[in-house]
């Protein structure tokens, strides 16, 4: 639906008296956050109900698709639902600060552009075009721009492009790749406290799995579950990405060369994505990593893309072992010594 068709209405809030208007072109998502009142959020679409909220009265117009019906009586998605004008009266608490609340969204560093079309191509939400009065890399004319209030912040943007011109405001580049060193070094710590006599960290197998939030939590049970099953010596951790889509090259790169054997990307099923085509993007990427393996001697299956339906612990139990026991028999990857610590600032599809 286009904003030309929404209507203007009203939102308060019961716990500060607030009221606001929500115009035609913005969400009540957008106004909270304006605002200071955070919400929890995932897909800012609609499709995941994270950002669900308990409304007390108003004539709302759901247009989610993650509400059952009965929940739509007590809730409703602020990323996209609306009412049909009047007011909404929100059940939420007071908020910390009257300072706006910074939400995910993706920023293109102009001069580093070079219009190549990548972000306007892999956007699904329409947020991404190229404004012909900017100018971009060498001074060409054209460059990309970003609308913040179409942006989801699902990243697949940022992963796709091929000269690190866009950047996520919150989870950045180079705080994504400091959170992989982070985890392996973690990982060796604890590799070295939980050796014996009879076992040396030469027998232990780093995973990394890399988990959208659909996967993260079935990700997080079953990881927490295979590392404390000691006699399989796997010590796996996540890193937690908007969408499995925003996952690019070089950070699987980064996943490996700070001292992981095996990596996994946890993505939803084809057609599942709460982005639409993220968890396809990274399987290729996947894919380009699994030829750079083989092309200096590491092995393709040290890395595997897996398209999880969430709550199926079973099915990445046996993809986490195998993997695990796969790594494990070709011994400990040669880069596990070569911990990187430069943080690159580019990014790559
Ligand atoms: S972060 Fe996602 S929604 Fe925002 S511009 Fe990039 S691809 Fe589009
Ligand atoms: S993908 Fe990067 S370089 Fe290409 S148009 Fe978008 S911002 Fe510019």
């Amino acid at each position: 639906m286009s904003a030309s068709e929404n209507t203007t209405f009203n939102v308060r809030v019961t716990s500060t008296g607030d009221v606001f208007e929500v115009p035609a072109n913005r969400t009540i998502l957008h106004v909270l956050f304006e605002n200071g009142y955070e919400v929890p959020l995932d897909c800012s679409n609609g499709r995941c109900g994270t950002c669900r909220t308990r409304y007390l009265s108003g004539n709302v117009d759901h247009r989610d698709t993650a509400l059952s019906e009965s929940e739509r009586s007590e809730y409703l998605t602020v990323c996209v639902s609306r009412a049909h004008g009047g007011e909404v009266v929100l059940d939420l608490p007071a908020p910390q600060s009257t300072q706006p609340v910074a939400r995910p969204i993706a920023v293109v560093d102009a001069p580093v552009c070079v219009a190549c079309l990548n972000c306007v191509r892999f956007c699904t939400f329409d947020a991404a075009r190229i404004d012909d009065e900017l100018i971009g890399v060498g001074g060409i004319q054209g460059a990309a721009v970003i609308d913040k209030d179409l942006c989801t912040g699902c990243g697949l943007c940022a992963a796709a492009c091929p000269t690190g011109a866009i950047e996520m405001n919150i989870n950045t580049h180079d705080k994504v790749i400091s959170t992989i060193h982070a985890l392996n070094i973690e990982s060796d710590s604890v590799d070295s406290e939980s050796t014996t006599d009879v076992s040396t960290v030469e027998d232990v197998t780093s995973v990394m799995i890399f988990a959208c939030p659909q996967c993260r939590e079935t990700t997080h049970q079953v990881c927490e579950a295979q590392n404390r099953f000691t006699s399989q010596r796997t010590h796996a951790r996540v890193v937690e990405v908007p969408c499995s889509g925003r996952v690019d090259t070089l950070q699987l790169m980064h996943a490996f060369e700070s001292g992981a054997d095996a990596v996994m990307v946890a993505g939803c099923q084809p057609g599942e994505c709460l982005f639409n085509t993220g968890n396809l993007h990274v399987t290729q990427r996947v894919n380009r990593i699994a030829d750079w393996l083989d092309n200096c001697g590491l092995g393709r299956d040290r890395v595997h893309m897996m398209h999880l339906t969430p709550g199926d612990d079973e099915n990445l139990i046996d993809a986490l072992t195998n993997l695990s026991k796969t790594a494990a028999a070709k011994g400990r990857s040669p880069l596990h010594q070569l911990s990187a610590t430069a943080v690159p600032t580019s990014t790559s599809g």
